[in-house]
């Protein structure tokens, strides 16, 4: 009798662990989803309620891509995907093995896709981050200097902060997101300097998608930029801040209590917008040290005087913060090759109401682009920098008719017999080949940058 007793409380105590363990189980719920268009890629990210399980995979005939999550299911019916998605046709989802969800995918076309995860950062949650890569888009043809020798062409690198998942700042008044009004700021630059005889913008983001701190002045370098300016109009703490600033890259220490809590609220969007983790620019130690020894050595000094100069112009638009330079560790402003003056323009504060609402206004976002350009028209201008800009014009003059140059290794030569031959830096020559050590092999071909 006693051991039956025993036995249904033990049953009792069995089904109360079952519970226990079914509620730790419980399924995740899949809350919305958000996507974007890029030059190259449709970025998708799904808002889940906790750390999810989940496997991709493709199908032929249709083209389509599966997303199976186990232990999920949707709080409503998915939104649909941007109007500017041009890769999928459709999105659906039905329940996968009674608990387990799957999205289903009908592609337009063939796509190389690429998932990760996302932990909790600012207003989000967990994320699920599923990218589709275009594979026929090549990337676009960037780096064409003009071709007729009288025409020396500065190019104008234009960054508009945040994008796509990273909103940026946050206005209070009218919800403006940052990554809206800087976006529309640059393309009044990207205007301008179209209409400049001497002057050609890229723009590093086109429109509303992320791209990674490290990745925006690479892209930059790349298109061959002489310049690179990234707008903003963050938000700090309280309403009363307001006027425009301008910050170069430091590695000593940001400059004063403002430029940290910029530093540090800038630095973060990587974990709102989404890189990957395991991309080499981003865990290479190596790759960093030299990024930050070349930054720190030669492009600083010109970084102030574009910023002073950018500041002196937008002054006489309307208030600015700070008269001089401030500085701190902005990740966006590290140049891979560190020849490349770079600026964070802080148009306005999105936090003060009244700014907010300035930034809204097509005329101040004109009035803003054009405060930069002649703060750009200034900087060419200066007397000291007239010796670089003829070298530089040489430099450009050169490779509008070179095609990039390219050394056999021979036995017994080193990086740094071969750097001294081209006259380049040893470390650009790493950079430019992804070398990590000294080590060289013969016969290998490496890019003269
Ligand atoms: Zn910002």
């Amino acid at each position: 009798m006693i051991t039956v007793r025993h036995h249904i409380l033990s049953l009792i105590l069995l089904a109360a662990c079952l519970s226990v363990s079914s509620a730790q189980a419980e399924q995740v719920v899949v809350t919305d989803l958000r996507s974007y268009q890029a030059p190259d890629n449709l970025r998708l990210v799904f808002d889940v309620s906790g750390p999810v399980e989940h496997r991709l995979f493709t199908l032929e005939n249709p083209k389509r891509i599966v997303i199976d999550i186990d232990n999920a299911r949707l709080k409503q019916v998915l939104p649909p995907l941007s109007s500017e998605a041009t890769m999928v046709n459709n999105i659906r989802s039905s329940p996968y093995k009674k608990t387990g969800l799957r999205v289903v995918l009908d592609l337009k076309q063939a796509v190389r896709p690429k998932t990760f995860v996302l932990g909790p950062a600012g207003q989000y949650g967990h994320r699920l981050v599923v990218d589709l890569y275009d594979d026929a888009q090549t990337e676009p043809v960037i780096v064409s200097k003009s071709h007729e020798p009288e025409r020396q062409e500065w190019v104008i690198a234009i960054d508009a902060g945040h994008g796509g998942e990273d909103p940026g700042a946050i206005g209070r008044r009218y919800r403006t997101k940052e990554k809206d009004v800087v976006l529309a700021i640059a393309r009044e630059l990207e205007r301008l300097i179209k209409a400049q005889p001497d002057m050609r913008p890229l723009m590093v983001r086109r429109s509303d998608y992320y791209v990674g701190l490290k990745q925006r002045p690479l892209i930059a370098r790349k298109a061959g930029a002489d310049i690179f300016i990234s707008i903003h109009a963050d938000a700090v703490p309280g309403r009363r801040a307001s006027g425009s600033s301008v910050y170069a890259l430091t590695e000593r220490g940001a400059s004063d209590r403002m430029a940290k809590y910029l530093e540090a609220s800038e630095n973060a969007a990587d974990s709102l917008g989404g890189v990957y983790a395991d991309s080499a620019e981003y865990s290479d130690p190596t790759l960093k040290k030299v990024l930050f020894d070349l930054s720190e050595t030669a492009s600083i000094g010109f970084s102030l005087d574009l910023g002073a100069d950018i500041l002196k112009e937008l002054g006489r638009i309307g208030p600015v913060h700070r008269k001089s330079v401030g500085q701190a560790g902005f990740a966006v402003l590290k140049s891979p090759i560190g020849d490349v003056p770079s600026v964070l323009v802080e148009t306005a504060f999105i936090s003060n109401p009244t700014e907010e609402k300035k930034l809204r206004s097509k005329t101040y976002q004109r009035a803003m682009a054009k405060g930069i350009l002649n703060g750009i028209k200034r900087f060419f201008d200066r007397k000291e920098l007239k010796p670089r800009v003829r070298s530089m014009q040489a430099k450009q003059g050169a490779t509008a008719t070179e095609k990039p140059r390219h050394h056999i290794v021979r036995r017994g030569e080193s990086l740094t017999s071969i750097a001294r031959k081209y006259n380049i830096a040893v470390d650009t020559l790493r950079f430019a080949n992804n070398i990590h050590g000294n080590n060289l092999l013969a016969g290998s071909k490496l890019l003269i940058p």
